[in-house]
């Protein structure tokens, strides 16, 4: 029923898909009918909105994507007619406009939206997790006053985690939030936070009690409070179509019906939100490699030297087997951690934690060996494998560094024994 959501808005905006055929050079992927295919293995629903997104990154994304890396424009309005396909809320439930699909559904469709513009995709994820926070563990008021505009992309959300002085070590983070009658008041700053300044609703954690993670709390700021400002806009390597600034808190009082869950809990709702988040940064990454295998696989079919297309070298060759066997395997693994998250498994924390480790390490190195087919010309901004590269390395650092992924997988090991 949430999926046929998703495909009768796709049916209600047929005219915005499928019409345009501006790409930028070598871009135009979908999923193909080989070994890599990325619908091997899905439902029919599955596929049909996994087509919705591969159709909407090909002709809403792929055609801009390198202006908005270079521009660095943040795409609003491609980003709210994502939301109308459903997009904006995909694991949100659906009584508060949400389109209350699955984790595995929700990895579908980033993976494919990812082949148009990882950036901007990797944003819709984090907006995803953010939105899924207040509709999981808001009460009945802040669901409804959130969610709704949330999901449609009216307003904007950002994840409000890290500061200057804690990044790896989340749990030993300094804003302060201290209550005076019916408020909050936070001091301290947040860096690093995705869409800031640019967005509307800051999911922030921040200590209300003694050291440690049972210190911190959850509290949603709004944009426009007083006391609340920001950065200036980073300037980055890649993840250009969406800024990236610091949160300043300064005696910003926030009202207690802005608490998410309970006093203590927001370590605890902050890293159940990165759990998801993590197959979602994952997801991203096998967008990435799936569009560089296809863009490698390209340029070998159409590139001669020594007399013959690079596609009959078999050192080129067996390089393409391995990126097509590293794209399978981490997809595999993704859905996998996607599917025990869904069934809530004791393992899930464990398993996200591989799937992001493992998927964001080989898609890097697939989307490097693809611009390396491409010879220099894959150094060239006119071709799209060198975004793809420069865009999901932040993927290997943060939602927890890919070392921090490894603390997690080997605490469970060790305290299963
Ligand atoms: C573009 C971008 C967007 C971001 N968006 C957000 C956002 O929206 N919200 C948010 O809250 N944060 C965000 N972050 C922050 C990101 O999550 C952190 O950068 C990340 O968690 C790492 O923290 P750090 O940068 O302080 O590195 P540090 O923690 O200082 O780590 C430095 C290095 O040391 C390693 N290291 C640290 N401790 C150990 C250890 N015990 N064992 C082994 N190795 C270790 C790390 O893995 C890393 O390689 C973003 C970052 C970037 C670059």
């Amino acid at each position: 029923m949430a999926a046929s959501r998703v495909l009768s808005n796709a049916a209600r905006l047929g005219s915005c898909i499928g019409s345009r055929h501006r790409f930028i050079r070598n871009l135009h992927i979908r999923g193909i009918s080989s070994c890599v295919d990325p619908s091997h293995g899905l439902t029919d629903e599955q596929k049909e909105f996994q087509k919705v997104a591969f159709d909407f990154a090909a002709n809403e994304m792929a055609p801009h994507m390198a202006e908005w890396d270079q521009k660095e424009i943040f795409p609003v309005d491609t980003m709210r007619r994502a939301a109308q396909l459903g997009f904006g809320g995909i694991y949100v439930q659906p009584d508060v406009g949400g389109s209350g699909l699955s984790r595995l559904d929700t990895s579908v469709i980033f993976e494919a939206l990812s082949t148009g513009c990882v950036s901007t995709t990797a944003y819709i994820s984090i907006h995803n997790m953010c939105a899924w926070m207040i509709d999981t563990f808001g009460n009945a008021e802040q669901r409804e006053r959130f969610c709704p505009d949330l999901c449609l992309m009216e307003k904007f959300a950002s994840y409000c985690l890290t500061e200057p002085g804690s990044g790896s070590d989340a749990a030993s983070l300094a804003t302060s939030a201290v209550l005076k009658g019916d408020h909050y008041v936070l001091n301290g700053s947040k860096a690093f936070i995705s869409g800031g300044g640019d967005t509307d609703v800051y999911v922030v954690m921040c200590r209300t009690g003694g050291k440690g993670p049972k210190g911190i709390s959850c509290v949603v700021v709004e944009k426009g409070t007083p006391g609340l400002s920001f950065g200036k806009k980073e300037r980055k390597m890649g993840w250009n179509s969406q800024p990236t600034r610091a949160v300043i808190f300064e005696d910003c009082a926030v009202p207690v019906a802005n608490l998410l869950g309970l006093e203590g809990q927001g370590f605890n709702i902050a890293m159940r939100g990165l759990n998801g988040g993590r197959i979602n940064i994952a997801s991203c990454s096998l967008g990435a490699a799936h569009a560089s295998v296809q863009l490698a696989r390209d340029h070998l079919l159409v590139r001669k030297q020594f007399g013959e297309t690079l596609s009959n070298n078999q050192f080129l060759q067996f390089k393409l087997a391995e990126m097509a066997t590293q794209l399978v395997a981490s997809r595999l693994l993704v859905r996998e951690a996607a599917a025990a998250l869904q069934d809530d498994r004791a393992d899930a924390a464990a398993l996200c934690a591989m799937a992001k480790l493992f998927a964001t390490d080989q898609c890097f190195d697939i989307c490097n060996q693809a611009l390396q087919m491409h010879g220099g010309y894959g150094y060239l901004k006119d071709y799209a494998v060198q975004q793809f590269v420069r865009d999901i390395r932040v993927h290997q650092i943060l939602e927890g560094t890919n070392e921090v992924m490894r603390m997690i997988v080997s605490r469970n090991l060790l305290s299963e024994i």
